[in-house]
């Protein structure tokens, strides 16, 4: 990066704060205290709050509380809005506060904060297990919520609200309810109906409810997953949007870096063309906004550039510009804009622009790399990150292991109780491995009943002893069929890796030869050739 680009998202300091937790009832109580000292004079009060919520933000952002971070902004821009446009009273800020407090003291009562994202689910029946296990593996933690009664602690971190529709043909007062809870819920969190009825009505009123998705039965698992994964990924944008702003005027980019800032959207700035398309390829934005006049060179032959780079082909980008002219916005539509805007938007609906755009394009990403029956990476993607880890473990002098499984047998289980068991089995070692491992290790389904599993900074002799672990869990899991039994599977692996081998296709040839090996050997077992 050049220096005249500019990061909107700072280097955290936790010095501010010792290093340590912080206590964030005292916190709260010490907001308190200011805005009740009426001896100090009400600007000193305000300045005084200011840098103390600044200190907070920082924190909250830091260890990623969503919530608290959300509350926290809100304090903030009321007491800049005090601060220009001083109200009577500091009522709507004491109320923000008187709320930051009970959610300090709700953190405090909660162990640890929850990583996972809420999936709500509400209705009629049970969870479906294709459902259910899908919410696993997507990250969801599922819980019942009473529509009449809902948990407002839970709302807050609602990723995805799930309603179970019974066959009942009236149900305009369900949908009520869902609306008014998906209102209460965060901007980006997406709501799924599942219905038993696939008729026009059902679909027409789920649309006039504001309900994201319908999906009928039998649930199409494959398109549950994308969709679930889809709105993962929006629930990951609520955390930091990186936009590319490609301006010729210094000035603009400080007026927007302050704006996306109290949004959590990193920005990035470039005036020059060159370096904008450096920043671009290193830094992966999430949407490029592009200045349309530019002495260098204007922002429709950027534009195009971009478009021919394979890595930025699809990213959004969307030209700002005074033009109104219709055949010039037509132009510069036609040579790989996504969109136009004017240059006087305001900043509210440009960063609502940029949110939409960001998430259209994270889900299409997504999706791209996915394995649909499993949501695991595809074959694609799993080897693409054999070839990106092999790089990092060479330049770092680290070694890596690639494992090849394939299920036993797995031909009788499909001939013998049919297909959707045999589906039922992949999801279930699926979700084994993509539970059991490192965030930071890669699984993929690399064809049919073969999985392959990327273990960065993993020795040959590690990787054997962990995949065998999963093999016995694996082993000891039953799978129902479809005619009411249960069974259960094994699979054989054969590990490989850096530094017996140094190109990608040879690693996976060597751990193909060592699954091999494990199938010959008997199968139920884990083979390698690279010990000592
Ligand atoms: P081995 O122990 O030697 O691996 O025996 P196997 O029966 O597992 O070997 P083989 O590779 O011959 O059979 C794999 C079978 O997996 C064949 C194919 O019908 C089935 N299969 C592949 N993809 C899927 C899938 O997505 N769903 C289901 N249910 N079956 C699949
Ligand atoms: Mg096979
Ligand atoms: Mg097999």
């Amino acid at each position: 990066m050049t220096e005249d680009s500019i990061t909107s998202a700072d280097p955290l300091v936790y010095e501010d704060w010792g290093g340590g937790r912080i206590d964030w009832s005292l916190a709260a109580a010490s907001l308190r205290a200011s805005i009740n000292d009426t001896t100090a004079r009400r600007s000193t009060r305000l300045a005084d709050m200011h840098s103390q919520v600044e200190g907070l933000i920082r924190v909250a952002r830091g260890e990623k509380l969503r919530v608290l971070l959300g509350v926290l902004n809100r304090i903030e821009q009321e007491i800049e809005r005090e601060q220009e446009q001083p109200s009577a009273d500091l009522s709507r800020l004491s109320r923000l506060i008187r709320y930051l407090e009970r959610l300090a003291r709700h953190l405090e009562t909660t162990p640890e904060p929850t990583p996972e994202v809420i999936a709500l689910y509400t209705g009629a029946s049970e969870l479906p297990e294709v459902l259910a296990d899908s919410l696993r593996r997507n990250g969801f933690g599922a819980h019942p919520i009473d529509l009449e009664d809902p948990d407002p602690g839970l709302l807050e971190h609602t990723g995805i609200l799930i309603y179970l529709a019974d066959d009942e043909p009236d149900q305009a007062h369900k949908f009520e309810r869902l609306t008014d809870l998906k209102n209460r819920m965060s901007a980006c969190a997406q709501t799924l109906m599942i219905s038993r009825r696939d008729d026009f009505s059902v679909r027409a009123a789920a649309v006039r409810a504001g309900i994201d998705h319908v999906i009928t039965h039998p649930i199409d698992s494959a398109r549950l997953n994308t969709l679930l994964a889809g709105a993962r990924v929006t629930e990951h944008d609520d955390e930091q949007i990186t936009v590319l702003l490609v301006d010729d005027m210094a000035t603009a980019g400080i007026y927007w870096r302050k704006q996306f800032a109290r949004e959590n959207v990193r920005l990035l700035f470039q005036t020059r063309p060159e370096a904008a398309f450096e920043t671009a390829l290193n830094e992966f934005p999430d949407v490029i906004l592009l200045d349309l006049y530019m002495p260098e060179m204007d922002g429709m032959d950027l534009a195009r550039i971009f478009r021919e780079h394979p890595q930025l082909s699809d990213v959004p980008i969307l030209f700002m510009s005074t033009e109104e002219r219709d055949q010039y916005r037509l132009e510069a539509k036609l040579k790989g804009g996504d969109d136009f805007l004017n240059k006087s938007i305001s900043a509210e609906d440009l960063i609502r622009m940029v949110r939409y755009r960001a998430q259209r394009y994270r889900q299409a990403r997504a999706e791209r790399i996915t394995d649909s029956l499993t949501g695991l990476m595809n074959h694609r993607a799993i080897t693409q990150m054999v070839d990106n880890e092999l790089d990092r473990s060479i330049r770092q002098e680290q070694p890596l292991s690639v494992v090849m499984i394939d299920i036993d047998h797995f031909k009788q289980v499909n001939d013998t109780h049919g297909h959707p068991t045999g589906d039922r089995v992949i999801r279930g070692l699926s979700t084994l491995l993509n539970t059991r491992l490192r965030k930071y290790d890669g699984v993929g389904r690399y064809g049919g009943e073969e999985f392959m599993v990327v273990l960065p900074a993993t020795t040959p002799e590690n990787a054997v002893k962990l995949i065998d672990r999963l093999r016995i869990q694996f082993a000891d899991e039953r799978f129902e069929t479809d005619d009411g039994k249960t069974i259960g599977c094994r699979f054989s692996a054969g590990v490989a890796g850096y530094p017996a081998h140094v190109t990608p296709q040879e690693i996976i040839n060597a751990a193909d030869e060592a699954l091999y090996a494990a199938k010959q050997a008997g199968r139920n077992r884990v083979e390698t050739r690279d010990t000592g």
